[in-house]
């Protein structure tokens, strides 16, 4: 080797998701292609290289290293540094660094790709036909890792040698799937089995081609995914959803769809460039986007439908075997429970739901659910807003908080996720689901030791945080947990701090508001509708609220609207207002009256929820509700079929009953159900976005902080983001984290790191 003047050395740290990605192949292969000499190596942090060469051919290097990573990676940092020429003959992949304490990102658990789904069906092909095909750039990360560092040996693939000709491929650097830790094939890999009436019925590709004939026959067959089981039955079949509802006790809730191409999507919502780009994204979420089709069994008294394309080859076996081209797939559960994701608990918890296991070998190490997410135009683009942070997002990272210290932050206890915060960086689990059921429970116990063990945080070190609420399952763990310190943070603030840790807002003055059920304040009253001034810093200084009302029957005024609205309409004026047609009250309604008037189990709350249930009630929803925020939902659809509203009101004092009582007024003068359902969302979003650019005026704030679960209203998020705009400030929202509960851990970490 000669050295010339024009030799040139760099050591490159790269930061972010770059392990069991296929980036140590990609640089690799990018050294040989540019003449580049030195090395590449999975560290503790990342990948380190060692790059050398002509001056000119360096360059190139870096230059692609930074443009072309594969497409599962996420670079976050790409440090280069010059370094001594250590006169190397060629480029290798050499071994792991000794592991450090990981800091390492996991990758979550990737799509199948495009080589991989059209090597499974080329007939001859070493994997025809295999369910599960994966290599570098795609298969299942998170869902099958069960320690650090990401190698087979540390994941459910261990139990499994593989073949001669998967080794070669694992070993050797040019190909795509070296090191792919998950890599296997017929021969030597997991196959999948359909099991009936506790019996084996067949195996792999018949297994495949008999569920996707039972799925066209109307059965319910349950399918072992990447993060868990889910339940499938033909979509258009009303009478296999109407017997999935039946055995499931799911009254109402719409049911996810799985359909096999792009093309089948379109024809079944209306779809932007932002659902697309959602839909095919290597995450592969549930999209939820306005219904083209009437599949009202599917999404009952519902206009929209949540919609996602196949993320494991399975998926596009059983409809290449012919299965039904619109699939109900909804997680593997019974009501509120969390997914299954264990054979054995699969078989006793789906019995009687499922006529059919489709169980394959492979096990699932963790449950993760499937994501679900929107989108909307807050800040004049369509952007995507997360309703449920799961499968192909979590573990990333989400935020950085200059905090040395690991906290552990529990969440809320509804649509519970927690967050580990590890040197500054902001871990979010996948979605958890509504604690307080010994499944669940143990879904959050079982996340909460898994994060820690993973990134090798010890408890004595520990900060917890956790809700105010003392009654909380989370906050009762939380208390039991055996760590250094704990810190309680107040559910609204730590929904404010959400947003202004997703956008790195640490120091700026806002005005923070917080739209949303129920959460316990400062006082130990029921807060819901709340407004903030301060920084996440230097502290959040609640200053007003919606007008506080009495709500009669404890938990019962959220399942019933009705009884909601007597919370706020209890006087001889609003009882009298609710006697004439067309707004007819239920019995519920009058008895919820005399309640209040003697003070029963009543609660003084704030909530913006109950708020929206009561204006549900006025405009027809009267039956109780079957599933969290159905009364609203059902509210903002019907808005959004309206040809127009009367008039807004502007009401800064955010007065309840005097709200709703104009909108009783409207409709009784003749305004319909969707012109009133319309004025109701301007009302309130002119009277919020009032309430809040006040505010700003009086404390100098120039940004406005928008969260809370009931932000999820579209029409009422981007109806105050607007005049929050128009009054020439800034209006921030959630986007890594869902608005609502599933957001509120990363808040309640930013706020016991400061
Ligand atoms: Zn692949
Ligand atoms: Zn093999």
């Amino acid at each position: 080797m000669t050295l010339t003047d024009e030799t040139r050395a760099v050591r490159v740290g790269v930061r972010g998701v770059v392990q069991g990605v296929g980036f140590r192949p990609f640089v690799y292969r990018l050294a040989h292609a540019e003449g580049v000499r030195g090395w590449v190596l999975n560290g503790p942090a990342g990948v380190s290289l060692h790059a050398e060469g002509a001056a000119e051919a360096v360059d190139r290097f870096l230059e692609r290293l930074r443009s072309e990573a594969p497409a599962a990676a996420t670079v976050a940092s790409c440090e280069v540094t010059p370094a001594a020429v250590e006169g190397l003959a060629r480029f290798e992949i050499r071994h792991s660094e000794e592991r450090g304490a990981p800091t390492a990102r996991i990758s979550p658990d990737l799509c199948v790709c495009e080589a991989c789904a059209s090597e499974m069906r080329e007939a001859g092909d070493h994997r025809f036909g295999y369910a599960y095909i994966n290599c570098t750039n795609c298969g299942p990360r998170y869902s099958i890792i069960r320690d650090l560092p990401y190698d087979r040996a540390t994941t459910t693939m261990r139990a499994w040698d593989l073949c001669a000709r998967c080794a070669e491929q694992y070993a050797d650097p040019l190909d795509r799937r070296f090191h792919a830790q998950p890599v296997a094939c017929p021969a030597c890999g997991p196959g999948y089995r359909l099991v009936a009436g506790g019996r084996t019925l067949c195996r792999d590709g018949e297994a495949i081609a008999r569920a996707a004939s039972m799925l066209r026959e109307g059965g319910i067959v349950a399918v072992k995914g990447i993060g868990g089981y889910h339940l499938a039955c033909d979509a258009r079949n009303p009478g296999a959803v109407r017997a999935l509802r039946e055995r499931k006790f799911r009254k109402e809730k719409p049911f996810a769809l799985m359909v096999g191409t792009l093309e089948e999507a379109r024809s079944l919502v209306q779809m932007e460039d932002a659902h697309e780009r959602l839909l095919t994204s290597v995450a592969r979420p549930i999209v939820l986007a306005v219904a083209r089709v009437d599949l009202s069994w599917v999404a009952p008294g519902n206009d929209s439908l949540g919609v996602m394309l196949p993320s494991t080859p399975l998926h596009l076996l059983l409809f290449d075997e012919g299965a039904p081209r619109t699939l109900v797939m909804t997680s593997a559960n019974r009501s509120s429970e969390p997914i299954a994701y264990e054979d054995a608990d699969a078989f006793v918890r789906l019995d009687g739901i499922a006529d059919a296991f489709l169980v394959g070998e492979r096990p699932i190490a963790r449950r993760v659910d499937d994501s679900v997410i929107s989108v909307d135009r807050v800040g004049g683009r369509t952007q995507p807003f997360m309703i449920r942070r799961s499968r192909g997002y979590a573990p990333l990272p989400v935020a950085s908080l200059e905090s040395d210290r690991p906290i552990l932050a529990v969440g809320a206890d509804l649509k519970n996720a927690i967050a580990l915060v590890v040197r500054g960086e902001v871990f979010v689990s996948q979605h958890i689901g509504d604690l307080g059921e010994a499944e669940t429970d143990r879904a959050f116990r079982e996340t909460a030791e898994d994060l820690l063990r993973m990134y090798g945080v010890k408890r004595r070190d520990l900060l917890v945080a956790h809700d105010l609420h003392p009654e909380y399952v989370s906050t009762r763990s939380a208390m039991a947990f055996d760590a250094a310190e704990r810190v309680g943070v107040q559910h609204h603030r730590a929904h404010v701090a959400s947003v202004l840790t997703e956008h790195g807002l640490f120091d700026e003055r806002v005005v923070g508001v917080a739209l949303d059920g129920t959460g316990l304040g400062d006082d130990g009253a029921i807060w819901g509708g709340e407004f903030f001034v301060g920084s996440l810093r230097g502290g959040l200084e609640r200053v007003g609220s919606i007008r506080p009302a009495s709500m009669p029957g404890g938990d019962a005024a959220a399942r019933h609207p009705a009884q909601a609205l007597a919370g706020y309409l209890h006087t001889e004026e609003g009882v009298a207002a609710l006697l004439a047609a067309p707004v007819e009250m239920p019995r519920r309604y009058f008895d919820a009256v005399q309640m209040v008037r003697h003070g029963v189990r009543c609660f003084e709350t704030t909530s913006a929820g109950r708020l929206f249930d009561a204006a549900a009630a006025v405009c027809g929803f009267v039956r109780p509700i079957s599933f969290e925020g159905q009364a609203a939902i059902w509210l903002e659809q019907a808005a959004r079929l309206a040809s127009g509203s009367p008039d807004p009101v502007r009401d800064p004092s955010l007065d309840p009953a005097g709200l709703l009582l104009a909108l009783i007024a409207h409709r009784t003068a003749g305004v319909g159900v969707r012109e009133a359902a319309l004025w109701f969302h301007r009302s309130l979003a002119a009277s919020v976005a009032a309430r809040a650019t006040g505010l700003a005026a009086e404390h100098a704030c120039g940004t406005v902080a928008l969260t809370g679960g009931v932000f999820q209203n579209d029409l009422l998020l981007s109806g105050v983001a607007r005049l929050v705009e128009d009054a020439g400030l800034r209006a921030v929202v959630n986007r890594s984290v869902p608005a609502n509960d599933g957001g509120i851990c990363l808040g309640q970490a930013a706020l016991a790191s400061v």
